[in-house]
């Protein structure tokens, strides 16, 4: 096997759900520093964060389907107010929020902050992807 890194992460559950629907399509794969960055996740940009690595004969593939995966998570997302698919993801605009950033960027070198998905059309907020509600 000859690594390729082909995708970084910057939290495991993320890292392990695309290793595992690699894995499950067939694209054999392993995840590098996982155990590093889970104990000491400020040193998640000093390490790059946690890499998704394949061989270099699969790249095509795994990105092909990496590709796949991202826009299936994104397409089946409809807005619960108007109905809209078009989200954005973006730092929550709460107090809480900057002062967690200050905070962490101060004594940690890295800034950590809670993101939300925004609607483009009416700029409704959620903390997950909302899904197309099937009735
Ligand atoms: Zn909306």
């Amino acid at each position: 096997m000859q690594p390729l890194f082909i995708q970084s992460f910057d939290n495991l559950i993320t890292a392990h759900i695309m290793m595992g629907r690699l894995q499950n399509d067939g694209v054999e794969c392993k995840l590098f520093d996982e155990n590093t960055l889970t104990l000491m996740p400020y040193l998640n940009n000093a390490l790059g964060g946690i890499k998704l690595v394949v061989d270099k004969s699969d790249e095509s593939r795994a990105r092909q389907l990496l590709e796949k995966y991202q826009l299936e998570e994104w397409e089946g997302a409809e807005c619960p107010q108007c109905g809209h698919k078009e989200f954005i993801l973006l730092p929550q605009k709460k107090p809480s929020n900057y002062f967690t950033a200050i905070f962490t960027w101060l004594f940690t070198n890295y800034a950590l902050s809670v993101n939300q998905y925004e609607c483009q059309h009416c700029h409704y907020s959620c903390d997950t992807l909302p899904q197309k509600q099937i009735v």
